[in-house]
């Protein structure tokens, strides 16, 4: 496995695998790896010749700078983690790297982007698109593979390849969970260790919502959730059930064939987000 700073090294290593017919999986992260992360760079090496992964922590996607300060890193221990499976190239750019100038470049979604956290993390989606954009560009990958953990990060990508004509299959796989059913996440870390135990709450809220559809309207079911965790140690910024596809707000069951449950609620100074299909 090889570890590389710079993007021309990052070209030139890629290059050489497609001039010998080599087909590239990638896998972009801001590392402090878990079991979520390793899971894609699994799918991204079952269906790839070579897998490249990025780790970068990409400052302009950060709305909030204490969040960005106290993002965790440990580039280390994420290196021996991705050697263990089989990853052929890790790209750990600095920011400098990355943006040798500063972009201002603005990115348009649409109404994907004025929802949820396109509305709570102004110019959040700007941050990612840039920087997933020029990782494109440097690693040009057949397959890139993103988690539905970010739900709307997954459909803002699949409509940055569309509207950029960007040449790459864009592959979203499922959430992995601790046991008690906490989405898996570099800023879970952060939590402490009450917090740690409070925050199972989201899933199980999650899980509530899928079987009181049965029998609750979408409003309905939108007031429990958010009644219950005004009860808690969260505090919420939202909880909508949307169409999983355009991601507009739903309010009957009926309107759409694919509904999705999206969450984002403060414990602490710890934000943790999570979806569930409905
Ligand atoms: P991050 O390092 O948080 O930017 O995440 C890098 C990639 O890993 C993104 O595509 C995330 O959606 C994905 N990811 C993060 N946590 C999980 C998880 N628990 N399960 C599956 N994918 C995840």
């Amino acid at each position: 496995m090889r570890v590389i700073e710079t993007a021309k090294g990052v070209e030139d290593a890629v290059t050489q695998y497609r001039q010998d017919g080599k087909t590239i999986g990638f896998v972009p992260t801001m590392g402090a790896l878990h079991e979520g992360h390793l899971y894609l760079t699994d799918c991204a090496r079952e269906e790839n010749d070579v897998v490249v992964v990025s780790i970068f922590v990409n400052p302009i996607q950060f709305n909030d700078k204490k969040d960005l300060e106290k993002y965790p890193r440990d580039l280390e221990r994420d290196i021996k983690l991705l050697h263990e499976h089989d990853v052929a190239v890790v790209f750990a750019p600095t920011v400098k790297e990355m943006y040798p100038e500063e972009s201002d470049r603005k990115y348009e979604f649409g109404e994907l982007e004025t929802v949820m956290e396109g509305k709570f993390r102004p110019g959040h989606f700007n941050g990612v698109a840039t920087v997933v954009h020029r990782l494109f560009d440097i690693v040009k990958p057949q397959k890139s593979y993103f988690g539905e953990k970010d739900f709307q990060q997954l459909a803002i990508i699949k409509q940055l390849v569309k509207n950029e004509n960007i040449d790459v299959d864009v592959v979203g796989c499922r959430i992995i969970r601790e046991a008690d059913g906490l989405a898996m996440s570099s800023r879970n870390q952060r939590l402490s260790s009450s917090e740690r135990k409070s925050s199972t709450l989201l899933y199980r809220l999650l899980q509530e919502a899928q079987s009181l559809k049965k029998n609750k309207t979408v409003e309905e079911v939108k007031q429990y959730i958010s009644e219950n965790i005004k009860q808690s140690d969260f505090e919420l910024d939202y909880f909508e059930i949307v169409d999983s596809i355009t991601l507009q707000p739903v309010d009957e069951w009926d309107s759409s064939t694919s509904i999705r449950g999206c969450i984002a609620a403060y414990l602490g100074n710890v934000r943790l987000i999570d979806n569930i299909a409905l």
